[in-house]
């Protein structure tokens, strides 16, 4: 059977064996609960969470205590958000954000604007970045939270976060930042010293799925955002619910393994990347979104005028496995919200790829996806009467 060249890294990644390997004994011969304060099964589960919490706080830079396990980044995000907005709404009730956020961030803020809050959506410009002067004139007194998304998981462009966590907390602010996709593919320890709050989800580091962490860079910060899922008094009784023993073993040998040699494995995704870029602006009129500098290694995100995106998607399928940063919202299916935020047309935004790179990319897989894709697109304008009339 054919397997198709993956070019969806920034969906998700796979679980090297070596990840695999290390969270089996958890599921039946170490079994217990990290909550069962009695017996030897509890005490080995107990000691393990700890030590493999100790390993992804050491790879972070961060201390132990600023972390808390939660099922992904999603509910990372609506603890933090959530979280802030009901322990500052003394101080205020105004959050600002930007329109080129994941949609975990924008559903929490749809939320929390039904329940009185308010909430100002920046723009960003071509290459995707805001303003920080108009964040500055946007900052009140009243703004409790900042919340960026620090390296785009559609274009991939890297929001440059000193400048604006300077503003943040020269206002008295806090600042969140999303760094579901940066973890694992530039270095972030020292983001991680700008913010208050941040995100990861091991499913996209090649851990398991199902596992993530909510940073808070301040333990009383950390302590004091409410819980949300109550019972049992797991974590300080910041969330509640067993601990998943193979899922943090996993998430933390996948942590190790991805920063080990992270450097190199920059600079060859960045030929990858470059290569890849070449290749598909070769094609006719293709144009790259989003050019900054820095920005995440793996990503190519292109778009083709004179195409139909949903044919070209059909095309594609089975061929390679890429994604249109289009979002599905059941029936309908609209243009990406990152494209349009940056001034591209709802067709243009349709008729363009995300291709984001891995591990297990290799030059080969690169110089076929040009060739699939360079393929798919010439067909397509063959039949295509406005390709024909354009000049
Ligand atoms: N934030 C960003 C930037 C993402 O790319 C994703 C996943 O695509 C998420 C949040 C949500 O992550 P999870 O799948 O762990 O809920």
């Amino acid at each position: 059977m054919y397997t198709p060249p993956y070019f969806d890294y920034n969906a998700t990644t796979p679980c090297p064996q070596e990840v695999v390997e290390v969270m089996l004994p958890y599921f039946n011969e170490h079994f217990g609960n990290a909550s069962s304060s009695h017996h030897p099964y509890g005490w080995l589960a107990k000691s393990t969470i700890e030590d493999a919490t100790t390993a992804i706080a050491k790879t972070l830079g961060v201390a132990t205590e600023c972390l808390i396990y939660t099922s992904g980044a999603t509910e990372s995000i609506n603890m933090i958000l959530k979280g802030v907005a009901r322990q500052q709404q003394a101080k205020g009730k105004h959050i600002i954000t930007t329109k080129a956020e994941h949609k975990a961030v924008l559903d929490c803020c749809s939320f929390l604007a039904e329940n009185g809050y308010e909430i100002t959506y920046l723009d960003v410009d071509a290459n995707g970045l805001i303003s920080t002067k108009t964040l500055q004139k946007t900052l009140r007194p009243d703004t409790i939270l900042v919340a960026i998304l620090y390296a785009n998981n559609e274009t991939g462009n890297i929001q440059p976060l000193d400048k604006i966590a300077e503003l943040t907390h020269a206002n008295g602010s806090l600042l969140f930042a999303d760094t579901t996709q940066a973890l694992g593919k530039v270095v972030i320890s020292s983001v991680l010293q700008l913010v208050d709050f941040a995100c990861f989800s091991a499913h996209k580091v090649y851990g398991p799925k199902g596992i993530g962490l909510v940073y808070s860079k301040d333990n009383e910060n950390a302590a004091s955002l409410p819980s949300f899922i109550h019972g049992g008094g797991q974590q300080k009784q910041q969330r509640g619910g067993t601990l998943n023993t193979p899922l943090i073993v996993g998430f933390a040998k996948a942590l190790t393994w991805v920063e080990h040699n992270l450097n190199n494995e920059i600079a060859r995704l960045k030929i990858l990347q470059q290569r890849l870029e070449e290749g598909l602006l070769a094609i006719d009129l293709a144009t790259i979104n989003s050019k900054t500098n820095p920005r995440l290694p793996n990503t190519v995100h292109v778009s083709f005028p004179y195409v139909d995106g949903a044919t070209l998607l059909n095309a594609l399928s089975g061929k390679i496995a890429v994604s249109n940063g289009s979002a599905c919202n059941s029936a309908a299916v609209t243009p990406s919200h990152v494209l349009t935020a940056m001034g591209i047309s709802s067709s243009l935004a349709f008729a363009s790829l995300r291709l984001s790179m891995g591990r297990y990319t290799t030059p080969t897989d690169v110089e076929n996806a040009i060739e699939i894709i360079k393929t798919a697109v010439s067909k397509q304008r063959e039949n295509n009467i406005l390709w024909e009339r354009r000049k």
